[in-house]
């Protein structure tokens, strides 16, 4: 069998070991893992890599843990807009749909604009229209709610910012654990693949930011930005500070800098990441996986929630800056 690699993150940031209990750590690392062998278990039996991010990105979606899907983060009119790409590397096809309300798995429906539309990125409502013309799930506003996302936007609305998922607005006072606390609450989700027949594929999905007002799109449904893939280079999905991540298209140039310069996938990651966004504050991270499958998974935040496994690799669940 040729190899095969999978990642996954759960979002990037501000993501300390005492901002989380021992339980909740325990929860992460769980969905994460969880996540992880479902993807893998479809690739060993030899799907292909975008079935294998697709039903990874799933499984995050359907998290209430995970700022995408299912907990999405509310808007400051106190609804959800969600946002999601997919992009397949042989094909170089993508779809994406953003600003979606009521679909119960937005990277469903941005595979289906790929696949049954002459058309790359579909805005809400006609995304909408669009998916529940194809036969998607919907969902009432009460599926989507959780408690503790409805007050961080009591607490982004009381202090008049617009917030990140993954933010952290004043320094903690004191250092103490805290389980799930809003602020804290990383959640963009994404996976990248590479499967038995050699092909990349890339997805990611979100709620987007907390207190988003006037329609805002993020990264995450942008080609380019927030996912890329294409064969001869990598697959990457993104997460952090979507504003950077979109006027560094930070997916397309780590390809980039592989194709044309001949960086190894490590090598381009660390420069995108470590030498481009963070010097201006672009806060984030991403999930990498090349045409060989190496994988890498940088970031310039505290933490982000992650996992990989590969046919030549042993599977991995991290979440803080010192875990490999
Ligand atoms: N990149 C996402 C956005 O800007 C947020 C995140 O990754 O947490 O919408």
């Amino acid at each position: 069998m040729s190899s095969i690699a999978l990642a996954l993150h759960g979002g990037a940031g501000t993501i300390a070991r005492h901002l989380l209990t021992p339980d909740a750590e325990i929860r992460y690392r769980q969905a994460l893992h969880d996540a992880l062998t479902a993807g893998y278990e479809l690739l060993r039996q030899g799907a292909s890599a975008l079935d294998a991010v697709e039903h990874t990105v799933v499984q995050l979606e359907d998290c209430p843990l995970f700022n995408a899907g299912r907990g999405a983060v509310f808007t400051h009119e106190g609804h959800h807009e969600m946002d999601a790409s997919v992009m397949v590397g042989h094909t170089r096809l993508a779809g994406a749909v953003t600003g979606v309300r009521a679909i119960q798995n937005p990277i469903r429906a941005a595979r289906l604009v790929m696949e049954k539309s002459e058309h790359v990125l579909l805005a809400w409502p006609g995304a909408e229209e669009f998916a529940r013309q194809q036969g998607l799930p919907m969902q009432p506003p009460a599926y989507f709610f959780t408690e503790h996302r409805y007050q961080q936007l009591q607490e982004a609305l009381a202090s008049g910012q617009v917030r990140l998922d993954h933010s952290e607005d004043a320094p903690l006072e004191e250092p103490k654990a805290v389980d799930e606390d809003p602020k804290k609450k990383m959640g963009t989700v994404g996976a990248v693949a590479l499967d038995q027949h050699g092909h990349l594929a890339a997805a990611t999905s979100t709620g987007g930011m907390t207190n988003k007002r006037y329609s805002r799109v993020g990264d995450s449904p942008l080609i380019g930005a927030g996912t890329w893939a294409d064969d001869r280079t990598c697959a990457i999905s993104c997460t952090g500070h979507g504003e950077y991540f979109i006027r560094a298209v930070v997916a397309h140039d780590i390809a980039c800098l592989m194709e044309y310069r001949g960086l190894s996938l490590a090598e381009a990651c660390r420069v995108v990441v470590h030498d481009k966004l963070a010097p201006v504050g672009g806060e984030g991270g991403l999930v990498a996986v090349d045409a060989r499958g190496h994988l890498a998974l940088p970031f310039n935040s505290e933490g982000m929630y992650r996992a990989s496994v590969s046919s030549e690799s042993g599977l991995f669940v991290g979440i803080y800056k010192d875990e490999q």
